[in-house]
């Protein structure tokens, strides 16, 4: 009979020639368990499994929905509880004009929404978008990736969408009154956890402001506590119009959201009507599982304890091979000497149990991104072994 293994390679389509192929069947907290070994869990699954793997409120949230109902109807047809709690919940989380929320399957999708929503709303075609900044997969979103090394083979794409250096304010030059949106993060993730400076912020809104533009934030990494505040955006005093949330919303299920004000939202009900539509959108079961995993980051009070926990970490990974580390939260990047010791560094770790992984935009950097829950003892334990694979 053929191993797992071997059918995975078979007849699960591969993303890329050497993959990591560690064998997982179960998970709880911050680990992974799979071949009589366990994994400390150093991604999140990107970000995602902000309150550790199958956090036991929001499975329990799972099993209750399913035995309700499942899919009914697409999204936005039929008033279903948990969608309707969910874009409250969020509504009241994001608090100022952010009275509408749109449910949607993927951080992807909510970045194709977003775009589509500032081209209505402005009734303009042209995008800013930050360089080394990844915004998803999509045809759409793709075209916001600066580096042509990874979008070239997929050409063409949207046209009328400009890069520009992060943090640098002569670059907002390029936002003018043809541009529908600017988009970003409040920290590039995949540039190796790249934050923005508070001035560069303030410019870029006031520039916006200036060109009749809007400023499309991309939370889907930042967001759900992960930076140490719900929400990255709210570490700074910046105000977007448009937020997309994905992975950490879901604890673990697929969902993403877009949020907005009903005045801009409103523009997909008519001319054509159904400006976007989405039949999995806003499933109740992965709505449910979002609201229980937001219930347990405020009820738990994990969110407050995300500084103090990077400052451990910082503290202790004190090693002559790491060259800098850079963080915002809980999302870190530990810098090496090259690319090449990172990739060693992280398949070494593997063997070691721990699951690290690196960014698209900086090779020279490996991720910590654990689930918040990480306890101290936990943390130093994990330090320990980082610091045992780095002397080899
Ligand atoms: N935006 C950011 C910042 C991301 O990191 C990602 C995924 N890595 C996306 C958007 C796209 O999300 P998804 O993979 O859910 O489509």
């Amino acid at each position: 009979m053929l191993t797992q293994r071997q059918l995975f390679l078979r007849h699960q389509a591969q993303t890329s020639d050497s993959p990591v192929m560690v064998q997982i069947e179960r998970a709880e907290g911050i680990y992974l368990y799979g071949e009589n070994r366990r994994y400390v869990d150093l991604i999140s699954g990107v970000s995602v499994s902000n309150i550790g793997h199958c956090h036991p409120e929001v499975v329990e949230a799972v099993k209750l929905q399913v035995d309700k109902y499942m899919h009914l109807m697409v999204y936005g047809e039929y008033v279903q509880a948990p969608q309707v709690l969910l874009s409250q919940k969020l509504c009241e989380l994001m608090g100022g004009d952010f009275d509408n929320c749109y449910l949607v399957n993927s951080g992807s999708e909510a970045v194709e929404v977003a775009m589509k929503l500032a081209k209505r709303y402005s009734g303009k075609t042209g995008f800013v978008a930050m360089k080394n900044a990844y915004h998803g997969s999509t045809n759409g979103a793709l075209g916001l990736m600066s580096d042509k090394s990874w979008t070239d083979s997929f050409e063409p794409l949207l046209p009328n969408i400009l890069h520009i250096e992060f943090n640098n304010v002569e670059s907002l030059d390029a936002i003018t009154t043809d541009t529908a949106a600017v988009v970003l993060e409040v920290v590039q993730a995949e540039a190796g956890v790249v934050e923005a400076e508070p001035n560069f912020l303030t410019q870029l809104q006031a520039r916006c402001k200036d060109a009749g533009c809007l400023i499309i934030l991309d939370e889907v990494q930042t967001g759900f506590g992960r930076t140490g505040k719900m929400f990255g955006f709210q570490n700074y005093d910046f105000t977007p119009d448009i937020v997309v949330f994905a992975k950490g919303l879901g604890g673990g299920m697929p969902k993403g959201a877009v949020m907005a004000c009903k005045d801009i939202m409103s523009v997909f009900m008519t001319n054509p009507v159904l400006g976007h539509i989405t039949t999995f959108g806003g499933h109740p079961v992965s709505a449910a599982a979002a609201l229980a995993n937001i219930r347990v980051l405020e009820k738990t009070g994990v969110i407050a304890t995300v500084d103090a926990k990077a400052d451990l970490f910082r503290r202790l990974l004190q090693h002559s091979a790491i060259r800098t580390i850079r963080n915002k939260g809980l999302l870190m990047a530990v810098e090496l000497e090259d690319g090449t010791k990172v990739r060693k560094f992280i398949a070494e770790a593997v063997s070691d149990g721990l699951l690290s992984d690196w960014f698209l935009f900086n090779d020279c950097s490996f991720r910590i991104a654990p689930p918040l829950t990480i306890t101290e003892i936990e943390i130093e334990m994990v330090c320990g072994l980082i610091k045992r694979v780095l002397d080899r």
